[in-house]
This record gives C-alpha cells, sequence and structure tokens, in this order.
C-alpha cells in the first residue's frame, strides 16, 4: 500500500475500493465473454468479428490490471476467487449459447453500454476528491466506448449485408 496515497484520498476508501473491485468483477467476466465467443461465433464475417472480439478481450484484461493496482495502491485487496466476480458484477455475464454473430455482437453492445455507465459512475464518485482514480476510469471509459463502436460498426455492416441480398 502507498501510505501517503491514501491519506491524499479526498473519497472514503472502502467505498471506492470496493467500487474498484466491482469494476474488476465485470472485467473478468467482460473478458471470458470475449474471450469464448470469439471461439464460438459463427456467420457472416467470423473472421473479422473473431479477431476484435479476441483484442477486445485483451483490452478488457488489461483494463483489470488497472484495476488491480489501484486497489493494491490503496491498501485493499484485489477479489481473490472467481465465486466473487458474480457476486460483485455491475454488469453481469451473458453466456454466447446462440453463437449466431448478430446475437454475440448485440450481448457485448450490452455489456458495453453497461461498462460507460461504470466508468462514468467512478469519474462522479472520484471527481473532487481522488484525480488518480478519475484519470484511470477515463482512460478505461476512453476504451469502452471505442469498444460499444466497434461492436456497432459489425451489427451495421450485418444490416447492409441483408438489405442488399
Ligand atoms: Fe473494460
Ligand atoms: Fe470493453
Ligand atoms: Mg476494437
Amino acid at each position: 500500500m502507498g501510505t501517503k496515497a491514501v491519506e491524499i484520498l479526498g473519497v472514503d476508501a472502502k467505498k471506492l475500493i470496493e467500487t474498484l473491485n466491482k469494476a474488476l468483477a465485470d472485467e473478468w467476466l467482460a473478458y471470458y465473454q470475449y474471450w469464448v465467443g470469439a471461439a464460438v461465433v459463427q456467420g457472416p464475417m467470423r473472421g473479422a468479428v473473431a479477431g476484435e472480439l479476441t483484442q477486445h478481450a485483451e483490452e478488457e484484461l488489461g483494463h483489470a490490471e488497472m484495476l488491480v493496482e489501484r486497489i493494491i495502491q490503496l491498501g485493499g485487496t484485489p477479489l481473490l476467487t472467481p465465486q466473487d466476480w458474480y457476486k460483485m458484477t455491475n454488469c453481469g455475464y451473458e453466456a454466447p449459447t446462440d453463437p449466431y454473430v448478430a446475437v454475440i455482437l448485440d450481448q457485448n453492445v450490452k455489456g458495453e453500454q453497461c461498462a460507460i455507465e461504470t466508468y462514468r459512475a467512478m469519474m462522479a464518485f472520484t471527481k473532487d476528491g481522488d484525480p488518480v482514480t478519475y484519470n484511470m476510469a477515463l482512460e478505461i471509459l476512453e476504451d469502452e466506448i471505442e469498444h460499444e463502436e466497434d461492436l456497432q460498426a459489425f451489427v451495421e455492416d450485418l444490416e447492409t449485408l441483408k438489405k442488399r441480398r
């Protein structure tokens, strides 16, 4: 833990660590949803979509690493068991039981929209009292906004494909 880092906090440390751990749960579930979605996806443009899903999976894992680093700086304990992912998540998990590309894209768009809400709320909570977490949340938010658009671009292409046939 960084003692000075904790001392300068202008927000409740316990509440902040819980907020970070809840986002950590989301990131792990998002990681797996993308990773396994890339493995099973079927339908038009499956190669391009699988590539994008795999890239997003890696980026969600990067977000998890950023969150864990901040939790440790603040003297917190990152979630230690996968059971906690389900208990703590804001955004949940949507199993890709239907591997059709449009269904998987919709599930992941929903996840990104929830992630955008989560980081926007984290920014609101830290805006005045914790510029370090605020900046981190902003950096992650920018990625989640990019993710949403990447997925919605594929949804648009699928719609175009349908209309042109
Ligand atoms: Fe993420
Ligand atoms: Fe994302
Ligand atoms: Mg992308």
